[in-house]
Parts: structure tokens; sequence; C-alpha cells
């Protein structure tokens, strides 16, 4: 099977920015991507919060985010991943071209927009039902279409929408926007722009294409039809998790409420070398500058895993017959013995490890409290003591 150092799931701005960082730190990188890569970041008409470019489409963007990784030359392939599967330690990624077997896996699938889930829906998608105003608001020259959502998105969407819709109606099932103030006054300034408070959307209609929105007024229950020939559908993302669902579902990946997926402060999920980066995971702002972040941190922390966890696995488990000793090299004590003990001739093939640094190694090998010296035999535990001194060590 194929083996691959990083192996990163998703070519947006979090994938993107790990393959950067990866490769910089010298790691074989290999980047996959179904489909036009740079994600979601396509399917938006204006960004001006990346600092450094106070204005540029997507697509301009992701295409500089592109070129800059192809510089440092990841691998890039066209392929759809399938699973995730964890065999003997293993992770192999599962893809329609072959399986690869990899020593980190970051997860960078980004988020989708969530569908509403009326009537009509599904049906009149591609006929007048739209979740991306970059590719679709064109074809709504002169007509009249709807917005539904009271986010970011859906108001600087609708706004966008008035270059070519003579009238854009935001629908929302409240009275206020919760956008950015500024996008706020910017869409109710616009006089194209019409917001339908308190309203929610019961029906989509229409014979070929979309014709008219049945729509119901929370507060008063009173039902109107309005007529329109196209409806976006801003109403929020929810993560591209799909090929996850077996470990989502076993609970072996751990999510938030919404199917985000927990990571910590090094962007590592419940299961050990595997990271997520980007809009998949569970976070409070969701943004190109925020998942790019998150590719760095997600890199750097696969690269310490690869170099430490993998390569200590080599010294510890692999071996017929090996001594260690876990120390904590925060506590001056313990680094003072762990120097006592590298100093020492007769304990030169003693393995140290710092196992405050390499929590998971200490974890595996079930090592309670630090410092703990070790004999392991191909992988197993056959002894262990709890030391003080260097000398302690002549009854391993
Ligand atoms: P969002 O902030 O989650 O807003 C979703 C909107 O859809 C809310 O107004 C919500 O109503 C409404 N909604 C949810 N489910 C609904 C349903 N079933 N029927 C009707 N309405 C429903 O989503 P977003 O606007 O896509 O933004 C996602 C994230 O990206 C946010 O963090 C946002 O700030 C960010 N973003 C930022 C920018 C920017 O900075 N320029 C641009 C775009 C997006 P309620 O208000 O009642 O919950």
């Amino acid at each position: 099977m194929e083996k691959r150092e990083l192996v990163i799931i998703g070519a947006g701005p979090a994938g993107l920015t790990a393959a950067i960082y990866g490769r910089r730190s010298g790691l074989d990188v290999l980047i996959i991507e179904k489909g036009l890569p740079g994600g979601q970041i396509n399917t938006t008409d204006e960004i001006e919060n990346w600092p450094g470019v106070q204005h540029a489409s997507g697509q301009e963007l992701g295409d500089m985010f592109r070129k800059h990784a192809e510089k440092f030359k990841p691998e890039f392939r066209d392929a759809e991943v399938q699973g995730l599967e964890l065999k003997d330690g293993k992770k192999i990624v599962v893809t329609d071209k072959g399986s690869i077997e990899a020593s980190a896996v970051l997860l960078a699938t980004g988020a989708s927009f969530r569908k509403q889930g009326c009537p009509g829906e599904a049906g009149f998608t591609g006929r007048g039902v739209s979740y991306c105003a970059v590719c679709d608001g064109a074809f709504f020259e002169d007509q009249d279409v709807a917005v539904i959502g009271g986010g970011n998105t859906a108001v600087e969407e609708g706004v966008y929408l008035t270059r070519f819709a003579s009238k854009v109606y935001i629908i929302h099932r409240r009275d206020s926007f919760r956008a950015d103030k500024v996008a706020i006054e910017r869409a109710l300034g616009d006089p194209k722009v019409q917001p339908i408070w308190d309203s929610v959307v019961e029906e989509i209609r229409g014979t070929e294409m979309v014709e008219t929105l049945l729509l119901k007024n929370v507060k008063t229950g009173e039902l109107s039809e309005l007529p329109v020939s196209g409806v976006f559908v801003f109403i929020g993302n929810e993560p591209n998790v799909g090929f996850l669902k077996p470990l989502i579902d076993s609970g072996v990946l751990k999510t938030a409420r919404g199917g985000w997926i927990k990571v910590n402060d090094r962007m590592e999920t419940s299961i050990e070398g595997v990271f997520a980066a980007g809009d998949l995971i569970e976070k409070y702002l969701r943004q190109v500058v925020t998942a790019t972040g998150d590719g760095a941190t997600a890199a750097m922390a696969a690269y310490a895993y690869i170099s430490e966890q993998v390569h200590l696995e080599g010294k510890l488990l692999e071996p017929e017959e090996v001594s260690a000793v876990f120390y904590s090299s925060v506590d001056q004590a313990q680094v003072r013995l762990a120097g006592e003990i590298e100093g020492a001739p007769q304990w030169n093939r003693v393995v140290l490890v710092d196992g405050y640094k390499n929590s998971r190694m200490a974890e595996k090998l079930q090592v309670q409290s630090l410092p703990c010296a070790l004999k392991i035999k191909k992988g197993t535990v056959t002894k262990r003591l709890e030391i003080s001194s260097a000398t302690d060590l002549q009854s391993l």
C-alpha cells in the first residue's frame, strides 16, 4: 500500500496553508481534493477581510493560495476520499483511486451550505433554487429573487444580487439580522433590498422553474405567496464529514453539536495522529483568516507528532527489548535525573522520553506518574519502576 507522511484531505485555505507549512518543515505531503481546488472560498464574490489584500474575489484569493502552495511542491491528487480506516494503530485513507497509509492525516474538508428542507427545495435546485450567488446571480438579470437567512452570508450576498436582480427580498425568521453592523447598514440602505421579517418559507412552488414562495409569518401564522424567479438559501453551514460517518457514529471521532469536529489547541482530534483544521471544526469564527491559522497549527502539530511519536514508536515499541525512562521536562529535579542517566556510560542504552511532551506515548504505555522506568519487550511493558535516582535503574 502507498505510504505517505502527511495526507491532507481538502485543498481549501486550511489544507493549502497546512501544505505550505508541512512542506517547509520537510514533510512528505499529499493533498487530496475532489473537484475545483479552493473549496467554499470560490463561492464568495468579495473578500475584504484578508489582511494585506484590500479587495479580492474568493476565486482570486483561492488561486493565490494554490499557487503559493504549489511553490513548495506538495503532491496534489484529484481523488474522492471515501473513508478513513484505523487498523492496528495505522491510519488508512481510502479513496476512489486507492488506499494510502498515512503517518498523520489532516481533515480539512470544510463545510457546505445547509439545506432548508421545505417542499420544493430539492426539486427546484438548479431551476431557481441556489446556494451560490456568485455562481448563479447573473441568471436573474432584471428579475425578482429572494434570499433566506439573516446572517452575514444572507445579508452580504443579498446586496451582491442587486447587481443583477430588480428586487431582492431577504426573508428572515426574526425581526432583525444577526450579521455585522456594516453589512446590515449596507443592505438596509439599498433601495433594491426589501427585508421580510418574522417569516419562513413553507414551500417553493413552480412548474418548470421557481415561480412563487409560500411564506408563513411566524408571529401571526398568516400565509402569503411571494412571486420570485429565484431563491438563494443562506441559512448557515454544516461540516463536510460524510466520509467519516462510521468513526463519528461509533464515538471514536468526537464531534460537537451540529457535527463539527472537536479539536484541541493543537488541532488534534480524538484520534491519535488525525488532525482537523478550518471550517469543519468546532470554533467561534469560520473565516478564511481563521482557517489558514488552523492549517498552520495543524501542520506544525502533525510535524511534531510524526517526528516525536512515530520516531518514538520505532525506538520503544519495535525493538526485541528496550529500557526506557519517562521524565518531565518541566520539573527541574527530573531534568537533572535525565541528565544524570544520559551522562552515565552504563545507562547509555536507556531511551529517555520526555513524558510531558509525549503524553500520548506515556498514556499508551500506561505511565501514571513521572519519572518512571520501563522494561519493554516487543511493545509490551514487562516491568515498571518508580525511580528517584539513576542507581534505581539497577533493579530494572
Ligand atoms: P449564520 O451566521 O449561522 O446565519 C444563519 C442564518 O440563517 C441565521 O440568521 C439563522 O436564523 C438562519 N437560519 C438557520 N436555519 C434556518 C432555517 N431552517 N430556516 C430559516 N432560517 C434559518 O450563517 P452564515 O450567514 O452562513 O455565516 C456563517 C459564518 O460565516 C458566520 O460566522 C458568519 O459571521 C461568517 N461569515 C462572515 C462573513 C464576513 O465576515 N464578511 C461573510 C459571510 C459569512 P437565526 O438568526 O434565527 O438563528
